[in-house]
C-alpha cells in the first residue's frame, strides 16, 4: 500500500517509534527493502537519490516502487521520498512524480541560501500536499570528511538556535541534523565517531519537529537508541543496504559456474531484507 510519508511519520510519533529509510536505487534492492519490511510487519519509507535518478531514470524508479508497493503479499505501507535533492527542479520533478516527501539538502550553501531555497521549494510542494525535509549543519562523506569530523566535529553540527529560525521560516517537515553522523563506509571501517547526544538535545530543546539521522548505518545500537529518546524520527539507511548487496552478490559469485543473475542475485535480496528486517525490528523496540 502507497501512503503519504505524514501517515506512516505521524504513527510513529503517535506510538513512540522511529521509521527506517531505505535507499534504493532497482529492482532488487526496492523487492528486498519490501520484503524485510513484510518480514517486520511494519511500515517504511523508500527513498533514492538524484544519482540514483541518474542511474535508472525517474520513471522508471517511481513505476518499481508504484507496482512493488501495490502488489506486494501484504498490505504493508510504503512512502517514497527524494533523498538528498539538490535543486528546485530536481524536487519540482519528484513531486510531479509522485513522491509524498522531498528532501532539498542546501547545507553547503549559506545558512541565507540555504533559507531560501529550502522556502522555495516548501512552497511548491505543500500546494501540492507533499512534505519537505531540509538540512542543517554538515552530515559529511568519504575519507576527507571523516578526518575533519573526527579532527574538528563542532565544525559539522547544527546549531540549535540557527535550527530554530530555520524551521520558524521555511516551515519544513522534518529537518536532518548534523550531530557528529557521517555517510558512507569509510566509517564502519575506521570507527564510526560517537553521535554527539549532549548536542541533539540541545536542538530538541528549540524544535519541535521529528527530526532525520543520516548516515545512520554502522551506528551502534545503544548510541542510537540514545538517539531515538532525543527526537529522532526517522533513520536513513543506506551503506548497510550497499553491503548486504556485495555480500550477497559475492557469496554466489564463489560458484564460478553459475551465470544465472537470479541466482546470484537472490542472496542479495535476502541479504537486504535482513538488514531491513533487523533495523525496523530494532527501531520499534520501546
Ligand atoms: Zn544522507
Amino acid at each position: 500500500m502507497i501512503v503519504h510519508l505524514k501517515t506512516l511519520v505521524q504513527k510513529a510519533i503517535k506510538n513512540n517509534f522511529a521509521l527506517g529509510a531505505f535507499n534504493t536505487c532497482n529492482l532488487e534492492i526496492t523487492q528486498g527493502i519490501i520484503k524485510g519490511a513484510i518480514k517486520a510487519n511494519s511500515g517504511a519509507i523508500i527513498q533514492v537519490t538524484p544519482s540514483s535518478i541518474k542511474y535508472a531514470s525517474l520513471p522508471v524508479l517511481v513505476s518499481l516502487f508504484e507496482l512493488l508497493a501495490k502488489y506486494q503479499e501484504k498490505n504493508i505501507p510504503l512512502a517514497l521520498h527524494l533523498d538528498h535533492g539538490q535543486t528546485y527542479q530536481q524536487t519540482k520533478d519528484c513531486i510531479q512524480a509522485g513522491f509524498s516527501s522531498v528532501m532539498i539538502d542546501a547545507s553547503d550553501k549559506s545558512f541565507k541560501e540555504n533559507i531560501n531555497l529550502t522556502q522555495k521549494v516548501v512552497k511548491y510542494a505543500h500546494q501540492k500536499k507533499v512534505w519537505v525535509q531540509a538540512e542543517l549543519g554538515q552530515v559529511s562523506k568519504g575519507k576527507q570528511g571523516y578526518q575533519k569530523l573526527i579532527k574538528r566535529p563542532q565544525d559539522f553540527l547544527t546549531d540549535p538556535d540557527q535550527a530554530q529560525e530555520f524551521v520558524k521560516k521555511t516551515k519544513v517537515d522534518t529537518l536532518a541534523v548534523a550531530i557528529g553522523n557521517i555517510h558512507g563506509s569509510y566509517k564502519i571501517k575506521h570507527g564510526v565517531p560517537r553521535l554527539i547526544l549532549s548536542h541533539l538535545k540541545e536542538i530538541q530543546k528549540k524544535i519541535n519537529l521529528p527530526l532525520v539521522l543520516h548516515g545512520a548505518s554502522g551506528v551502534s545500537q545503544i548510541q542510537l537508541k540514545k538517539a531515538l529518546d532525543l527526537g529522532i524520527k526517522i533513520v536513513n539507511i543506506d551503506t548497510e543496504i550497499r553491503m548486504a548487496w556485495r555480500s550477497g552478490v559475492e557469496s554466489c559469485l564463489r560458484n564460478k559456474e553459475e551465470y544465472d543473475p537470479r541466482k546470484i542475485l537472490a542472496p542479495a535480496i535476502e541479504n537486504i531484507s535482513e538488514v531491513v528486517y533487523k533495523k525496523i525490528k530494532f527501531l520499534k523496540q520501546k
